[in-house]
């Protein structure tokens, strides 16, 4: 044959294998590759038949035999890939499981392509348009059977299998394909190999079966987007997610039911729904009844409705929707969620946010208890339990700051130092306690002549100290002579007395006037120290003096 024929043969290889590799990088979902090897194939068978008749060259029509046969071998492993790919079971399919699954066929397009002793097949009249076919043939036919029968078997279980609506319409196409080629092939084989020696040659049965076939798979591939991607992952998406999702056309007919929402509704695609049939699953209530009204009455208005299915005894979110085409509705989507989990969360949550209430309250409770406690304690630290006085560490604190203040502002003030007279005989004659009453009654009457400001504290058993801010000498004389008056007309009744007790007290009297600039350099605490002894000294006087009276210094 001449060269050229051949230089035209390798370009068509060489362009091919282009196609191949483009095909093979590029990407697209293997099922788009899949199928395009399968279609492929399918075209492969009758080209080689046609192209058998057109030489007369043995050796050429040999070669298209072989290819035809090599093709026909692969198809059946394709069909049964496809098979596998359509109806959803890739997943179980490893690469190299896939690559194991056409050993039988290249093993036998070996022997198809050695031919060993004329195995495969025979020329008669040394040609082979006629021919007689050997055990290789026959090994191949049979191997086609199972991998035809397997592919059955697959569609057969997935059609019976729940699966999803798709998948089913899909495999319904691939089935009545290969129902039909292999009929086609069959009726090649009885015919034209069979009775052979007692019919003449039908051409082309097996090539019309693959046709034929091929047009299903169009009619699936078109009506139902098989291989559109994105129509494919809708409907996963649809079947994989969690809703429940139910689609129903103008006359309440299922039209479309999601793998989520099988195994609670039973529901099938064709059924008619009712809404009442489902919520009713449930407490009969006044919003229940209100709400299928409002479902059947105003198909347009979205609604939802939450309840606790009993049969599956979950918390039910349903939600409707009408489904709008211009204007115009032409079905209703509903949508199932399962609440279970979220109520029991927000259950969870609102109980461990009483809890957490309740013990800021006991918390609070409690800082207001120790707050209390506090200002307790401070009271207690700066007075003394006994009268309620303030105590002497107090005072000379207070004094300490008081009188540097008066100092530098020019201030007067006075200091006034009491003890009760003879207070020993009160003890003696009528006890400690009664001891103790008479002090506290001495102290109630000095409180009563006080100012806000003044500060009165006891200074040691029955010593008392009376400071008097912002008051001159002339003020204080008086004020001190009114107290002491005051305590002498006190009668204490007190127990073991057979009439009240009174008591007298001696004062010291320490009147600063203040009324010019002196430069002091002592500090708080010595200035201070300087006046109780000065102020002490004068109690001392008042006491030496005869008690009963009151001495005062001014300064
Ligand atoms: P004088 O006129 O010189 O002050 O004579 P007096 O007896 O009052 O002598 P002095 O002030 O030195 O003694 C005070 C007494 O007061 C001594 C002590 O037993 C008594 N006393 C001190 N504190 C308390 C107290 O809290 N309760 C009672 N019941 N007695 C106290
Ligand atoms: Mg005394
Ligand atoms: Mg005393």
């Amino acid at each position: 044959m001449d060269l050229v024929v051949w230089i035209d043969l390798m370009l068509f290889l060489l362009l091919f294998a282009l196609f191949i590799y483009v095909f093979a990088s590029v990407t697209i979902t293997n099922l788009h590759k899949v199928y395009l090897v399968f279609h492929f194939s399918m075209m492969l068978w009758p080209f080689c038949q046609f192209a058998i008749k057109t030489t007369e060259n043995p050796m050429f029509q040999l070669f298209y035999v072989k290819v035809a046969f090599i093709d026909s071998s692969m198809l059946t492993t394709g069909w049964l890939l496809f098979t596998i790919f359509l109806t959803g079971k890739s997943k179980f399919l490893r690469m190299k499981t896939s690559l194991l699954l056409f050993i039988p066929s290249v093993l036998l397009s070996l022997g198809v392509i050695t031919n060993p002793y004329n195995l495969f097949v025979l020329p008669v009249g040394g040609e082979y348009i006629q021919r007689i076919y050997g055990p290789i043939f026959w090994c191949i036919i049979i191997v086609m059977i199972i991998y035809i029968v397997t592919s059955f078997y697959i569609i057969y279980i997935t059609l019976v299998s729940g699966n999803s609506q798709r998948i089913k319409n899909q495999v319904q196409q691939v089935f009545k394909g290969i129902i039909v080629m292999t009929t086609f092939i069959l009726l090649d084989i009885f015919f034209n190999v069979i009775l052979d020696a007692y019919l003449p040659v039908i051409p082309g049965l097996t090539s019309l079966g693959i046709l034929v076939s091929a047009v299903f798979f169009v009619i699936s591939i078109h009506r139902d987007k098989v291989l559109d991607i994105v129509t494919i992952a809708h409907q996963d998406i649809i079947d994989t997610i969690a809703y429940g999702i139910l689609v129903l056309d103008e006359g309440e007919t299922v039209v479309e039911i999601n793998q989520s929402l099988l195994p609670y509704l039973n529901l099938h695609i064709g059924d008619r729904f009712n809404m009442a049939n489902i919520v009713t699953k449930g407490q009969s209530d006044s919003r229940m009844r209100q709400f299928i009204k409002t479902y059947q009455d105003h198909p347009l208005e979205k609604i939802e409705f939450e309840w606790l299915h009993t049969t599956i005894h979950r918390y039910i979110k349903l939600e409707a929707a009408p489904i709008m085409v211009r204007g115009i509705m032409v079905g209703r989507i509903i949508t199932f969620q399962d609440m279970t989990e979220l109520r029991s969360l927000f259950d969870e949550t609102t109980l461990q946010n009483d809890i957490l209430q309740e013990r800021n309250l006991m918390l609070i409770g409690i800082q207001n208890e120790l707050s209390q406690t506090n200002r307790k304690l401070k009271q207690m630290a700066i007075t003394d339990s006994l009268t309620g006085c303030y105590n002497r560490h107090y005072l000379t604190q207070q004094l300490e700051h008081e009188v540097m203040k008066n100092r530098k502002s020019r201030t007067p003030f006075a200091i006034f130092l009491l003890d009760i007279d003879f207070f020993k005989l009160v003890n003696d004659n009528y006890g400690h306690l009664a001891g103790d009453e008479v002090i506290c009654s001495t102290v109630e009457i000095i409180k009563q002549t006080l100012r806000e400001n003044d500060i009165f504290a006891r200074y040691g058993g029955e010593e008392f100290i009376v400071y008097l801010p912002n008051t001159t000498p002339s003020e204080a004389i008086p004020w001190a002579e009114r107290i002491k008056d005051s305590i002498e007309l006190n009668k204490v009744i007190v127990e073991n007395a057979a009439h009240p007790v009174s008591v007298t007290i001696s004062m010291g009297l320490l009147s600063m006037n203040n009324d010019f600039r002196t430069e002091h350099t002592d500090s708080p605490k010595t200035y201070l120290n300087d006046l109780f002894e000065s102020v002490d000294k004068a109690l001392y006087q008042a006491k030496k003096e005869g008690r009963n009276q009151i001495v005062s210094i001014l300064r």
